[in-house]
């Protein structure tokens, strides 16, 4: 057998479901989040790469979950059973032109189905900040980018494919099942397997992007509403020292009406003079283009570049969703935190969404305001420093980003989520034994 041969047959026999599984066991490497904080709780990854392997694995499994690009913080994801994969499905299946979608299959990222719709005419509403996760994953859990008037990625979502616990697909859409379908887009994985989605689209659009430094707390306070409408998605980096926010980061749309218009200074905020990274120290390499470079949609709209690291790496995430019309008051609450928050962090990012009609989504029918934290990642700290900036925020009852790190207990979540109950009862329906339930599914949702 010659070499070229050997490395087909390698990578033939790497590629099949079976084989995938048992690499995952030899190898001895444990299976670990993005951020590397979290080691799942088992190794065994099935990949399908069809909709009849991903159903003949769902029916044959007693408990399982899908793992998607493992970008989450928490354990959403885990499994002490096993895992299926989707990642091998990442095509595009269909572009509707007349229709203005685009229907994928569950395991494509945004980095690999943006440049293509772009190619063909087409953009997607908004973005995260980094291209890296997969669609479904991100919409699973409410992903969200910036600007008062763009709600989240999931809100894209028109149909979907589900492989529900017993192997049955269902193919659910936006019109044809409105009772149910806003239950359905953020799942939580709690539902089923994912197998394809169709998004919404709109003609494909150019970006620019500003970045402002050093924008005074009090302008903050008094021109809040004035600074998010000055673009399309607007992002708010501080380390909430110094009363100021440090970074300013604008992302415009190049069409009539709609544009920036770039000055030299910004509520009392100064022009960067170069491409920065929202931690300053960080190189600016891994960012998308700024200084008004005029570029796609889909290079200007994340933050982080495809193909090099998005964020700091090793890290922590946290992210409160409070409601757009307590945004001043809430940062001010956190501003106050400032001692206790900074030893531990790295940065922290405001943004605004808008409000939308998914059962489980942080912005269920609420335009908010979020407060992030990217944290160092010393997890003890965090862990006790959580509850504090929980109890800051508790009068504007904060909703906690599904994906990220959190201590807000089942019983507020409920209070905050008022179609929690009926998201329960839908999960039971497509999951009467609780196949795709986990322990962070049984302590913030189902309650046992
Ligand atoms: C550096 C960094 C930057 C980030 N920036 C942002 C940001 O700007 N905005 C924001 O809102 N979030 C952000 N996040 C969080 C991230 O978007 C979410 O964690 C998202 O869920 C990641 O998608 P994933 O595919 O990696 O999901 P995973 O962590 O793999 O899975 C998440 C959940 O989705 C479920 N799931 C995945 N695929 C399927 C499927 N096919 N069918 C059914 N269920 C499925 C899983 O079971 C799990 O419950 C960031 C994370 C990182 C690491």
């Amino acid at each position: 057998m010659n070499r070229r041969t050997l490395i087909k047959l390698l990578a033939a026999v790497a590629a099949s479901p079976v084989v995938s599984r048992l690499l995952a066991w030899t190898v001895g490497e444990r299976l670990k989040n993005w951020a590397g904080n979290l080691e799942y709780s088992t190794g065994r990854v099935y990949s399908a790469s069809s909709l009849e392997q991903a159903r003949d694995y769902v029916k044959r499994q007693d408990r399982l979950k899908v793992l998607g690009s493992r970008h989450c913080f928490n354990d959403i994801a885990d499994s002490k059973d096993s895992f299926l994969s989707l990642k091998a499905m990442d095509q595009v299946m269909a572009l509707d032109p007349a229709a203005r979608t685009v229907t994928v299959a569950a395991g494509i990222t945004y980095g690999q189905l943006c440049p293509y719709l772009d190619r063909k005419g087409f953009a997607l509403h908004n973005l995260a900040s980094l291209p890296h996760i997969s669609v479904a994953g991100a919409c699973s859990t409410a992903t969200h980018g910036s600007g008062e008037k763009n709600g989240n990625l999931a809100t894209a979502v028109s149909s979907l494919e589900l492989v529900t616990a017993t192997g049955e697909v269902l193919n659910l859409s936006r019109d044809r099942d409105g009772k149910i379908f806003p239950g359905v887009v953020v799942g939580l994985g709690a539902l089923g397997a994912i197998t394809k989605l169709t998004l919404d689209l709109q003609p494909t659009y150019t970006m620019r992007q500003y970045v402002y430094q050093d924008l005074p707390l009090g302008h903050l306070k008094d021109h809040f509403d004035e600074i998010q409408a000055s673009g399309y998605s607007v992002s708010l980096f501080t380390d909430w020292q110094k009363q100021r926010v440090n970074e300013v980061w604008i992302k415009s749309r190049v069409e009539p009406g709609r544009a920036f218009k770039a000055t030299a200074e910004f509520f009392g905020a100064k022009a960067a003079t170069r491409n920065v990274h929202p931690i300053l120290e960080l190189s600016a390499a891994n960012c998308t283009e700024q200084m008004g470079v005029a570029g796609p949609w889909y290079e200007r709209l994340p933050h982080f570049r495809m193909g090099f690291m998005p964020s700091a790496g090793k890290e922590l995430q946290s992210e409160y969703f409070v409601p757009r019309a307590n945004a001043v008051d809430a940062i001010l609450a956190i501003e106050k935190l400032r001692d206790q928050v900074s030893p531990h962090l790295l940065i922290s990012e405001i943004r605004t969404i808008a409000a939308d009609n998914l059962w489980m989504s942080p912005c269920y029918e609420q335009a908010c305001v979020t407060i992030h934290f990217t944290w160092k990642q010393e997890w003890d700290a965090v862990s006790r420093l959580l509850p504090i900036i929980e109890r800051e925020l508790a009068p504007f009852r904060p909703r906690p980003h599904w994906g990220k790190l959190f201590t807000i207990p089942r019983v507020d979540l409920e209070r905050v989520y008022r179609k929690m109950p009926d998201f329960i009862e839908l999960s039971k329906r497509y999951d009467p034994q609780g196949k795709f339930r986990n322990e962070f599914l049984k302590k913030n949702i189902f309650g046992s």
